[in-house]
């Protein structure tokens, strides 16, 4: 195998092409192992390119069979074909017609880019540079061009027909057993939005009527036979994700056809080919008996997102990929907000925060930083990062924070009028913020350009005779990769002076920093902001709603963080000060055991069972309230010397004496809370689930060996939050009934991969130091494949990012089963591959025995032989 040369790419060297497409006609015959693409593709040349200027395109794995220009044959002297590359030495002048035939093996695609098939389905994935794989492009996002498909198959392996756009004819061919369909795409987009779709699938139907136009579209949803039953909730939630868009941000849908297809084997969560989006099936397919709230939480926010990228992303696009984070970090933005008016603001908040700590904080704190606009890459595909997607959301949600709601319309209306039909950059998106506000946002553009996580250090001065409050905050950056000093960042801080009785207090003025209603903003590298006419000193409540993605380092006392976590008027630091309270005793006793003092944890516990109680907040409130921060959060508080054992052990302590304190009121609140009624996935019926199932999680800590509560809790489930949850319960603590949980739901589910791959994930999380045996006796079980990442995610990428101590294990077992992995996988599929290694972007932090053991796994993979350009990206940056 060829080892791809990782050229690094520069966004100061972004040059547009020589020449500009008009138009792509496709004619796509379809065969299992040899497929052939005819393209015709109409160039023309740029303002201010020079007669004659070659043609450079882009190309990978292809065979080339047929060249003409302007419908001549070309001769082999005037033409290139390089590894990657299609060169034609010196174009005609002016506009002219490259016509390319090239033959390709969608059986043999085992990278999932480009043309490939999907338990027989032909389906194409083309992001970011897969169409390449099908012929020879301008495989770059600032190309626009307007696609007509023709797609030719054998009418009983293929009668579904599918592209982008509207459908314009089709029909069988005659004497043959094959049929064709053709479909145009009116609207100018990158080849990355390219898709197509060819396979025996069934189809639910509905529509839609805008509210804007009172133009009806047609939707589809194409599945494999026999899940038609399982398309409602995506249906639902697509349906309303079409009207949301159009109430909030005056969006409406364009195409007379939306159509959305499911395929079990997919690189990532799913893709927003215009008109044609594909799916990975688990962000499609659900019922009751299948699918936990989570999933139907995922489904809703992924098939938001994925309609969203309609106006977000083809629409307005990307002028190269250093901007990737113009379509995704804003989408993101806008799915969060549907899912916060879809279900509860608080509760979604916390749990979008929860991800960006445990996925984003990591990666900035790490050798993989990178800046949310990046300067360079080396692998593209290694840069759909938490860091652009979920950073650069937070980016967007500041700037609706500093410009207020009206602004924020005002710059995205802009945005959508200015940039409708081009590819744009992060200085159109900003320009059109400064125009509509007249505002300048240079500082603000630095959240673009600085990797690493900005900590605000803050202390409070109290003055009794005057007053008056001072609150100092510092912020600064620690240096990251290819950034040793940072700039100081424009920080949006909503607050609140809480007075004794929990009432947020008035003060007569503020002075040190702006204020904009509830906000602090931050410019400098240190205010000192002073409050004046309090009443009586009061409690802080900073960066409520997290404002901003900081760490914030305040000198609370733990009297204080209690106050918060009792009188906070803003749900989310409410929920923050229980986590900063539970971190701080969790943090103690990873260090040294045994350090725990009693009355802390009680103190705790108390607020806890509180919280627990408490009827003003929701259940999915309650639930949140109740979680203590997960083995890999303290790690990350801890930051060095991290060993992962004393952690767990830190963690169950606690979670023990919790339940131990709660128990008689938890073992109540369990009772009162099972549902009674038919099964519905609704926030309010699933947040009931979530707090019932927190409690349970508790009691099964105190109930014994045998747990009689969650085993009962397995067999009477009437719903896969249920099951999934008691079967966790049962094998994360080697229940005496958990072989009899997990022989049920094998016996249940064997034939739909989709929920086995649940099945793993409880295996392959178990925090013993079986589960690496496990988990290789499992890679031979018949629902485990190595072609599909769902499968390899579910097993592998469960343990490496879900299991601390098993993955960290001190003899460094774990460290070396993903590194097998990962260089075996590389072969079939770099993609996941890369990002199965990137589990070890933590390295460093760890203690030095395990420090060694994984640093000595990582250069194995770095220096083997024949690596791909992904891992081998990956590898090398997570040893700088
Ligand atoms: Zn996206």
């Amino acid at each position: 195998m060829r080892t791809d040369v990782a050229q690094t790419v520069r966004l100061e060297d972004y040059r547009p092409t020589a020449y500009a497409i008009g138009t792509v006609d496709l004619d796509i015959r379809l065969a299992p192992k040899a497929t052939r693409v005819n393209a015709k593709i109409a160039f023309s040349p740029r303002e201010g390119t020079a007669p004659g200027t070659a043609l450079e395109l882009a190309g990978d794995e292809l065979k080339l069979v047929g060249l003409t220009l302007n419908g001549a044959p070309l001769s082999p002297e005037d033409y290139e074909v390089g590894e990657d590359t299609l060169t034609i030495k010196t174009p005609p002048e002016g506009p002219f017609v490259l016509e390319i035939v090239t033959e390709i093996d969608p059986d043999a695609n085992s990278k999932l880019m480009g043309l490939y098939r999907s338990s027989g389905t032909y389906c194409t994935q083309c992001e970011a540079e897969g169409f390449r794989r099908i012929t020879y492009f301008y495989d770059r996002p600032d190309v626009l061009a307007v696609y007509t498909t023709r797609i030719e198959a054998r009418k009983s392996d293929a009668p579904i027909l599918l592209a982008n756009g509207n459908p314009v004819e089709a029909g069988d061919i005659e004497g043959t057993d094959r049929h064709y369909a053709v479909w145009h795409d009116p609207f100018p987009k990158p080849s990355y939005l390219f898709a197509m779709v060819a396979g025996d699938l069934a189809c639910v139907s509905d529509t839609y009527r805008t509210l804007l136009s009172g133009r009806e579209v047609e939707l589809r949803i194409y599945v494999e036979h026999g899940n038609e039953t399982r398309c409602d909730y995506a249906m639902d939630a697509l349906k309303r994700s079409m009207r949301w868009d159009e109430e909030v941000f005056g969006r409406e849908y364009d195409l007379d056809i939306f159509m959305i297809v499911a395929v079990s084997d997919f690189n990532m969560g799913a893709m927003e080919n215009k008109g044609l989006n594909v799916f990975n099936d688990k962000y499609v397919l659900a019922n009751p008996e299948t699918a936990t709230d989570q999933d139907y939480a995922g489904i809703e926010g992924v098939i938001a997102h994925e309609y969203f990228h309609n106006w977000t992303g083809d629409r307005i696009t990307c002028r190269d990929w250093f901007q990737l984070c113009l379509k995704e970090g804003l989408t993101v933005f806008r799915d969060q907000e549907f899912s916060s008016d879809m279900r509860s603001r608080a509760v979604k908040r916390i749990a979008d925060v929860r991800l960006l700590q445990s996925h984003q904080f990591p990666e900035d704190g790490g050798p993989l930083a990178h800046p949310v606009r990046p300067t360079l890459y080396r692998q593209i595909n290694n840069f759909y990062t938490a860091t652009v997607y979920e950073k650069g959301a937070e980016i967007v949600r500041m700037l609706k924070t500093l410009l207020g709601v009206e602004g924020f319309r005002a710059g995205m209306d802009l945005y959508f009028d200015r940039h409708d039909g081009e590819a744009a950059t992060i200085e159109d998106f900003i320009k059109c913020f400064e125009d509509a506000n007249e505002a300048d946002l240079s500082q603000f553009a630095r959240w673009y350009a600085q990797a690493g996580t900005p900590a605000l250090k803050v202390a409070e001065h109290w003055d009794e005779a005057s007053k008056s409050l001072r609150i100092d905050i510092e912020q600064s950056c620690q240096p990251t990769p290819g950034q040793t000093t940072k700039l100081p960042f424009t920080i949006p801080v909503r607050f609140g002076l809480i007075g004794p009785n929990g009432a947020d207090m008035e003060w007569t003025s503020a002075s040190g920093a702006e204020l904009r209603d509830d906000v602090i903003i931050l410019t400098d590298p240190r205010h000192s902001i002073t409050f004046e006419g309090l009443s009586s000193r009061p409690v802080t409540s900073l960066l409520r709603g997290f404002s901003a993605p900081v760490r914030l380092a305040d000198d609370k006392d733990r009297d204080a963080l209690v106050f918060l976590a009792r009188h906070d008027s803003d749900p989310f630091n409410r929920w923050h000060a229980v986590q900063s309270l539970a971190m701080q005793l969790l943090k103690r006793g990873a260090r040294t055991p045994g350090a725990l003092a009693t009355d802390e944890i009680q103190e705790l516990a108390s607020l806890i069972g509180e919280a627990a109680g408490d009827g003003n907040f929701e259940p999915a409130l309650r639930a949140q309230l109740l979680q203590l921060p997960a083995e890999s959060d303290i790690a990350r508080e801890l930051g060095t010397d991290v060993d992962p054992d004393a952690i767990a052990a830190a963690r169950k302590a606690v979670q023990v004496a919790i339940a131990g304190h709660c128990a008689e009121s938890f073992a109540i609140l369990y009772e009162a809370l099972a549902d009674t009624g038919p099964y519905s996935p609704d926030a309010e019926a699933a947040g009931r689930r979530a707090l019932r199932l927190t409690v349970l999680e508790y009691l099964a800590w105190i109930d014994g060996e045998a747990s009689v509560r969650t085993l009962g809790h397995y067999r009477t489930a009437n719903n896969m939050s249920d099951r999934l949850t008691a079967l966790r319960l049962l094998v994360h603590r080697a229940d005496a009934g958990a072989q009899e949980a997990l022989d049920d739901f094998e016996a249940r589910f064997a034939k739909d991969a989709l929920v086995m791959d649940k099945w793993l994930t409880v295996q392959a999380t178990a925090p013993f130091p079986e589960t690496l045996a496990r988990i290789r006796t499992l890679t031979a079980h018949p629902t485990f494949s190595y072609a599909n990442p769902n499968r390899i995610r579910a097993l592998i990428g469960a343990f490496a990012a879900g299991n601390q101590t098993q993955f960290n294990r001190p003899d460094g077992a774990g460290f070396d089963f993903v590194a097998d992995t990962v260089l075996s996988l590389d072969k079939r599929n770099p993609q996941v591959a890369a990002r199965l290694l990137s589990a070890f972007r933590s390295w460093r932090a760890l203690e030095p025995g395990r420090r060694a053991l994984a640093e000595a796994a990582l250069r194995r993979v770095a220096e083997a032989g024949g690596l791909s350009s992904d891992v081998q990206d990956i590898a090398t940056r997570s040893l700088q």
